[in-house]
């Protein structure tokens, strides 16, 4: 496979072999952005899958270029978290996104970031502490913190995020929006594995034995969703789950659109985080009022 790593700017011509335009600064990013074609940008951490590509097809249908970025955030990891061992595959990252059709992979190191002398952050608001961010504390500060630095980097007129991620998006939506930030946010749909597992960067850390149980969180989840009696179905799925070996840090019923607690006649959405061995996994499903 080759790369560029040059400032040049897409169509690049499709030959046999990959070849998709690797930026890591600002100047080929402007060079990118000088174009007036509209632009989409998908940020990632890499350890790519299906569930990523599809974000860069959507963002192709919503803009004329897409432009996906590899980082992992140092800022959105704990001390006690996988930062270290978080899957890390450049080569065959650049050929899935080239194939998924990305005008270009920005890959930004800590230097043009300069996240380790990061002076200010961005505040979220509480829902920040709420859900997985009672676990991950900071977490979203960093997740925050370094998408608005990407965006402002990058400069696109739309953002392609995963609902995988529910908390995540619903939290950068309202940066774009407090923030005054003219950026659309597209919101694509999970992508899940045959058996109903979401794709997942950290699936890649469970072991055999762990990967055919996996799909047992979306399974419990599904069944609360497809409850007449939802809020009462969680505390059985959280035992369920608990015999079958999982620890369960959260399932818990939301408004689907703010996350906040369930209104009448509006829909919902049940997510759940659990730890399977030694990895944790997340997963939601919205469902009607
Ligand atoms: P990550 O690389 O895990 O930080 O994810 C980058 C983006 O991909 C985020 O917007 C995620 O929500 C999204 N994403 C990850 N997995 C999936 C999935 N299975 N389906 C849809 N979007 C996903």
């Amino acid at each position: 496979m080759s790369t560029r790593s040059s400032n040049a700017v897409f169509p690049t011509p499709r030959t046999a072999s990959i070849d998709v335009n690797v930026i890591h600064d600002r100047a080929a990013l402007d060079e990118l952005r000088a174009g007036s074609q509209s632009l989409a940008f998908v940020p990632t951490m890499g350890g790519l899958h299906e569930g990523h590509t599809a974000l860069v097809r959507l963002g192709r249908e919503h803009a004329a270029q897409a432009v996906a970025s590899i980082y992992v955030n140092p800022l959105q990891f704990g001390p006690d978290e996988d930062f270290a061992r978080y899957p890390r595959s450049l080569e065959a990252d650049l050929e899935l996104l080239e194939r998924a059709g990305a005008t270009a992979v920005f890959v930004p190191d800590d230097a043009l970031l300069s996240v380790s002398h990061q002076r200010v952050y961005v505040a979220p608001s509480p829902l920040a502490e709420d859900l997985c961010g009672r676990f991950r504390p900071g977490h979203f500060r960093g997740v925050a913190t370094i998408v608005l630095k990407l965006l402002n980097l990058v400069r696109p007129d739309k953002l392609v995020m995963g609902k995988k991620d529910l908390q995540q998006l619903t939290i950068i939506r309202e940066m774009l929006a407090d923030f005054c930030l003219d950026i659309d946010l597209v919101a694509a749909p999970i992508v899940r594995e045959a058996d109903g597992l979401a794709m997942s960067s950290r699936n890649r850390y469970l072991s055999a034995a762990e990967r055919q149980r996996a799909a047992q969180l979306n399974q419990a989840l599904m069944r609360i969703a497809q409850s007449r009696a939802p809020e009462r179905e969680i505390e059985h799925a959280r035992e369920e789950l608990s015999h079958a070996g999982w620890r369960v840090d959260y399932i818990e019923i939301r408004d689907a659109a703010t996350l906040g607690a369930s209104r009448p006649h509006a829909p919902r959405v049940v997510l759940g985080a659990a730890w399977l061995g030694t990895t944790r996994l997340i997963d939601n499903i919205e469902f009607p009022a």
